[in-house]
């Protein structure tokens, strides 16, 4: 859990929204809902991101949740994944991951088929 960095009173926050394009049966389980916790927890741990790569702070939620398999020697499809959430920067598409389980919109164990 994130300590809430917002002590800047002055507005001065990151801008984050996502793509609103029509989600398919294939990716469905990150809904607006879970959005809003990915947006709640962007906007009270890191209310001040900037673009490392081009300085800008606007920035888009992905509208899929991804992962990136264990590697153990090689790649093992069915084994433990690390779900991430894409965070692109609206101006030069640097592409930010962050852990779903950490920012709270997958709960440890959570079956993300259904
Ligand atoms: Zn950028």
């Amino acid at each position: 859990m994130c300590h809430d960095k917002n002590k800047n009173p002055d507005g001065n926050r990151a801008s984050i929204s996502y793509f609103g394009i029509p989600m398919s049966d294939n990716n469905a389980f990150f809904d607006d809902k879970k959005k809003e916790v990915a947006i709640r927890w962007l906007n009270r741990c890191l209310p001040n991101l900037k673009c490392e790569c081009c300085g800008e702070g606007k920035w888009i939620l992905s509208d899929n949740i991804v992962t990136m398999p264990n590697y153990t020697g090689g790649i093992v499809l069915g084994g433990n994944i690390l779900p991430h959430i894409p965070l692109i920067c609206s101006n030069c598409g640097n592409t930010k991951f962050f852990n779903a389980i950490t920012m709270g919109v997958i709960k440890k164990g959570e079956d993300t088929n259904g």
